[in-house]
């Protein structure tokens, strides 16, 4: 008999955690026992697990004991602070939080493109960025046909990229700017109002002028490729949008690509979806790529501006492949190579 692995997954209510879940389920990955685990708040609460009503835990260091796999989904804290413990318990820990990105000893993995390094792991492995990840699948098969030197990208990040509360903030500011369009509400997740504004910051600025989130899309970019002198520079904007992080991405190749030998090479690619006719008006978007895992690519164009250089858009939605389907992915991959 196939075997069935025990899985926790910890911030199972929030809204990464709750895809995991549907993502399992989804794609039938061999449960044997769930474990639902989130702070102390939720757990007076259960879940749904297969018509089941699977009670919610308070996280400890002591939860993981018989868990084979843990979908860690909490927040970075709450991952430096658990995942230790869970992997010292014999689990693997694949994390959503940026806290073990770039850690040398600890596995990035989008299984698009660098599988094998999922191998490697003493316990944790960690999950890229949501818009790294989508930029990534996107970019790798191009850059395995004519190397990229550099890539600028400007990101449209949605909402849910910041958790429920920022889609509540989203929701609740436009209901209250739709009825009395004079107020300025009152902002709580982000700095200012989010509804129909555009805020040109996601995480925390550093002294070079970059935000954390921009020198993430650099850094995890070059570990994940295995490029570590391709050039990224972003601007990582956050939009009123709910689901789907879009991205207006400037490549630039060491020998020129037409866009009709990209749009082949990325009609064959793995998790990518091409959808370029503009003529047809057909292009990614964020109301079309919500509730899907692929990544959306369209406008694909030679730039006007630079030599060796296209021009594309890209689409995903955040919470599935930019969060629960990779780490679901990664699981999977685990399984399958026999790696766990
Ligand atoms: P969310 O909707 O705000 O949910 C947060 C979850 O964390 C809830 O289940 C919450 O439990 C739990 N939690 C908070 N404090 C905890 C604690 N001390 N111990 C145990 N659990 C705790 O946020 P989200 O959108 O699901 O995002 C969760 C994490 O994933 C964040 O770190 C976010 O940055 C990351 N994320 C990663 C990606 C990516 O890797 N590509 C994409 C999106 C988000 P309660 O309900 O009990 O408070």
């Amino acid at each position: 008999m196939a075997r069935e692995f025990n899985v926790a997954i910890v911030g199972a209510t929030g809204l990464v955690g709750q895809t995991m879940a549907t993502v399992l389920k989804e794609r039938r990955f061999p449960v044997k026992r769930m474990r639902f685990l989130a702070s102390a708040r939720s757990a007076s609460l259960s879940l749904d697990w297969h018509g089941e009503a699977v009670p919610v835990e308070e996280t400890a260091e002591s939860s993981f004991a018989g868990v084979d796999i843990v979908l860690m989904s909490a927040g970075a804290e709450q991952s430096r602070q658990f995942a230790p413990a869970a992997a010292q318990a014999g689990a693997v820990v694949i994390d959503n939080s940026a806290a073990w990105r770039m850690e040398p000893e600890v596995p990035l993995v989008v299984p698009e493109v660098n599988p094998d390094d999922a191998q490697h792991h003493h316990g944790i492995i960690a999950n890229p960025n949501c818009s790294t990840i989508q930029m990534v699948v996107a970019l790798f098969p191009l850059h395995q046909v004519n190397p990229i030197r550099t890539i600028v990208v400007d990101t449209y990040q949605s909402v849910s990229g910041t958790g429920s509360a920022a889609v509540d903030e989203l929701r609740e500011q436009a209901h209250a700017l739709l009825e009395q369009p004079a107020q300025s509400p009152m902002p709580s997740v982000y700095p200012y109002q989010i509804a129909f504004n555009v805020l040109p910051h996601i995480d925390s600025f550093e002294t070079n002028g970059y935000s954390r989130e921009e020198l993430k899309m650099l850094n995890e970019t070059r570990k994940i490729m295995h490029a570590p002198t391709i050039n990224v520079s972003a601007t990582t904007v956050r939009v009123p949008v709910f689901f789907a992080h879009s991205e207006a991405v400037h490549v630039e190749f060491t020998h020129p690509m037409s866009p009709e030998e990209a749009r082949e090479i990325l009609a064959k690619a793995p998790g990518v979806v091409v959808q370029d006719n503009p003529a047809a008006l057909m292009y990614p978007m964020p109301v079309t790529a919500a509730g899907r895992d692929e990544v959306f690519v369209g406008r694909i164009r030679r730039s006007l501006a630079y030599p060796n250089s296209l021009h594309m858009w890209i689409v995903s939605d955040n919470i599935r492949k930019g969060a629960a389907t990779n780490a679901v992915q990664i699981a999977e991959l685990m399984v399958e190579k026999g790696w766990l």
